[in-house]
């Protein structure tokens, strides 16, 4: 099925869900994640009505997006993958979010960039909900801890936070843990959900989901997460 197709498709289900969670009032955005795709498979979608798109590379994505948002100014693009503080400055050129701030030396980087350009994505903090050692984000007992430092000593516009729980463990859990510091560090935005538990994610209160194969289709295997 056409991707549009497939859009409309999620976009009912998160209307399902949202209807059916027992947690928040607040809206469901979709974030889709276009990583690995070009340019003539996401406009269509685009087209669609689609506004917020999510990848995981900065490279790849300055191939495709400067044009595409050149000719849809009302696009949001996050990165969602790893941030290297070497690609700092091009990250925040291009994108409008940043989903994947977990260390200090990326928040630095970030703060150092923001104060020579005069501006700043909004930025997520990532946790590692499942404290895999392969996995980027902060571990969970340091999340408080890190999204204060960012927001006060460096002055960071942090809102929210972002998890990619393990791939071969019921979700939920870390979508509860996730949901837990959010409140607790006093944030709006909870990134959490992908193609295979978004329903499950915003009935734990996602704000964003970010999906991508429901959408795109398959990914070749090497181009996984
Ligand atoms: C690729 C990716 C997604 C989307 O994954 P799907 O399973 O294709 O929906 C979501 N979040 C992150 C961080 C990703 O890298």
């Amino acid at each position: 099925m056409a991707a549009e197709d497939n859009l409309h498709l999620v976009r009912d289900q998160i209307a399902s869900a949202t209807k059916l969670r027992k947690i928040g009032s607040h809206p469901v955005s979709l974030i889709a994640v276009s990583k690995t795709h070009p340019a003539e498979k996401i406009r269509p979608v685009i087209e669609a009505g689609q506004r917020l798109f999510g990848e995981n590379r900065v490279q790849e994505s300055q191939g495709k997006w400067p044009e595409l948002k050149a000719q849809y100014a009302d696009i949001e693009l996050h990165l969602i993958g790893p941030l290297q503080s070497n690609k700092t400055e091009d990250a925040m050129a291009l994108f409008d979010v940043i989903q994947t701030v977990d260390r200090e030396k990326i928040a630095k980087a970030i703060s150092k960039e923001a104060r020579k350009i005069g501006r700043c994505p909004d930025l997520y903090v990532q946790v590692n909900t499942g404290l895999e050692p392969q996995k980027a984000g902060i571990a969970p007992t340091e999340a408080l801890e890190f999204v204060n430092h960012c927001k006060q000593e460096l002055d960071l516009p942090v809102i929210g936070l972002m998890c990619i729980p393990p791939a071969n463990e019921n979700p939920g859990p870390h979508f509860a843990l996730l949901h837990q510091l959010n409140v607790k560090a006093g944030l709006q935005n909870l990134s959490m959900g992908m193609s295979g538990d978004y329903q499950t994610a915003i009935e734990f209160g996602a704000t964003h989901v970010r999906v991508g194969s429901a959408i795109f289709g398959e990914r070749l295997q090497s181009q996984k997460i």
